[in-house]
């Protein structure tokens, strides 16, 4: 196992990096992404391979579930999740959030069968800030409500609803499906493939 981890930084040290050194050195300048990705921590949702990024263009935040947890009545949270999405926004600036959903997702399966996550107390403690009501739609249906819902917090963080006032952000909510490999996005009534 920690051969293969080996050989992958071995390739990249070797057949990577020296292709790409002017864009590295400029990098260890600073950061300037284009996009906050909220993902999924799901091993099969790699936003930067869907997109075909280079480092330095995506910011990502990946967690179960793709969530954006409401902000407490002070407008902070404890959480990691909100901590980098206000860096994102309010430090670099980032002109747009997708909040990406994927099908198959076991953190929606889980908040759709509490049951199933009684040996899991983190994992049902975290789940319920999805704020998605899992009650009478399959699965697919609960991925597109969750993506809507982390919307909805997202314009609840300051930092998040002063960029919106100032027409300097746009929020995406997108859902990858992993088989085919199409992305459908919300388009304010419904979720469409992007690509038709
Ligand atoms: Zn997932």
């Amino acid at each position: 196992m920690v051969d293969q981890l080996i050989a992958g930084l071995t390739q990249f040290t070797n057949d990577v990096l020296p292709t790409k050194t002017e864009r590295f050195a400029e990098l260890a300048t600073g950061q300037s992404p284009h996009t906050l990705v909220i993902a999924c921590a799901d091993s099969r949702v790699d936003p930067s391979l869907l997109l075909q990024a280079e480092p330095g263009e995506l910011f990502v935040v990946r967690n179960a579930g793709n969530i954006v947890p409401a902000l407490d009545a002070d407008g902070s949270s404890e959480d990691g999740t909100a901590a980098s999405i206000e860096y994102a926004v309010a430090v670099l600036g980032v002109p747009h959030i997708v909040v990406l959903g994927h099908s198959g997702c076991g953190a929606m399966a889980g908040l759709a069968d509490p049951a199933s996550l009684e040996p899991l107390p983190s994992v049902a403690r975290w789940v319920a800030k999805s704020g998605a009501d899992p009650s009478g739609v399959d699965l697919d249906d609960l991925i597109e409500r969750n993506v809507l819902a982390q919307l909805a917090h997202l314009a609840t963080y300051p930092a998040v609803n002063a960029a919106l006032d100032n027409e300097a952000i746009s929020l995406h909510g997108w859902v990858y499906d992993i088989g085919s490999g199409a992305v459908r996005a919300h388009n304010g009534e419904a979720f469409t493939n992007i690509l038709g």
